[in-house]
């Protein structure tokens, strides 16, 4: 897993420019760009069935559970509470 490549949560996507919280770039979000925040702490899943210990974003995972390990799960009722239920 190469963390360097991962998004700085406090780095606006869209002008780069960083900020010290991340609510403050919520709010820079909302008020420069007025786009809708997004979910601060968007939940990242780990992939049950990679030995590398991968994470996604749950609808990434949905999609890496599909193409990767051929399993198909709802996003709906993917959570951290189920996350098991599927775990060969
Ligand atoms: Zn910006
Ligand atoms: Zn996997």
């Amino acid at each position: 897993m190469d963390l360097n490549t991962q998004t700085n949560p406090k780095i606006c996507e869209h002008c780069e420019m960083e900020f010290c919280s991340i609510s403050s770039k919520n709010d820079h979000l909302k008020r420069v760009h007025n786009k809708p925040v997004e979910n601060k702490t968007t939940p990242r899943i780990l992939c049950p069935l990679c030995p590398e210990g991968e994470t996604f974003l749950s609808h990434r995972l949905v999609k890496h559970l599909k193409d990767i390990h051929d399993i198909v799960v709802k996003v709906s009722t993917l959570n951290f509470n189920n996350i098991k239920e599927f775990e060969i």
